[in-house]
């Protein structure tokens, strides 16, 4: 009798709760959210946080820069974050570095730059923040301001305020734009971390945010080829101080790797 009851129990257990239970939920996506640093593969918690509050289920993927290893890794998720870090050398859009230009990482150029060609050729749908917005549009084909401070001195607008602060201005969200059917349209204020900026936008790409002296801050391309919203500005870290405005540009790139 003791061992049928347990049996019973097991049962219960196995077949009663676990089971049905498993199979009425449709299992969360999986964002694969890519590394910085050198010497290292490194994911500012902001970033992970954002994506479990958004109901995704954060992996990271570390900078490699073999072809088929990035390609078994992106199969295993549904969608991928690109974020913020060094700048991306000039020659991947056919320039000379100017004196102004910062740290690069050639490891991580690579791996980007294999890991946005993969997304975009499988159709993953895929969010790029501040390095990660600019390494989409140059490695599909757009170009950057390498510094603006040195390239476009008529900007007025504090894009990166000394270390330590946070600089704060207004960016315009365009009408008719996926990034507004996120959020709406018209004016927002947003942080700013970047000393580069979007110059040419890559083809099939639009501009769907500027700031008040025309930068680029937000670009999509969204139809049957590619899912890709990138913005310019730390989307993360204003969550993480309790600003949720831009938090459906999360929950926007966890559902999108549902589908
Ligand atoms: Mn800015």
């Amino acid at each position: 009798m003791k061992r049928i009851a347990v049996i019973a129990v097991i049962c219960a257990l196995l077949f009663g709760c676990s089971a049905p239970r498993r199979a009425a939920h449709k299992a969360a996506p999986v964002i694969g959210i890519t590394a910085g640093g050198v010497g290292q593969s490194r994911v500012g918690q902001a970033y992970i946080d954002a994506v479990c509050a958004a109901g995704g289920v954060p992996v990271i993927l570390p900078i490699v820069t073999d072809a088929a290893a990035i390609s078994d890794m992106l199969r295993r998720v549904d969608g991928v974050l690109m974020i913020g870090g060094e700048d991306i050398d000039p020659k991947y859009y056919g320039e000379a570095p100017i004196p102004e230009l910062g740290e690069v990482n050639a490891a991580r150029d690579t791996y980007e730059d294999i890991l946005i060609h993969l997304c975009f050729g499988a159709g993953l749908p895929l969010l790029g923040i501040c390095r990660g917005e600019q390494v989409i549009n140059v490695i599909l084909g757009g170009t950057l301001w390498q510094d603006i401070p040195a390239q476009v001195p008529q900007s007025k607008v504090c894009h990166k305020a000394p270390e330590g602060e946070t600089a704060m201005h207004k960016v315009t969200v365009a009408e008719g734009s996926v990034l507004a059917s996120m959020v709406g349209s018209g004016d927002f204020n947003v942080n700013s971390f970047h000393h580069q900026a979007v110059k040419d936008v890559a083809p099939g790409f639009k501009v769907t945010a500027v700031s008040e002296d025309g930068l680029v801050e937000a670009i999509e391309r969204i139809d049957d080829v590619a899912r890709i919203v990138a913005v310019q500005f730390h989307p993360e870290k204003m969550l993480a101080d309790g600003d949720t405005t831009f938090l459906p540009l999360f929950k926007w790139l966890v559902a999108e790797s549902q589908k």
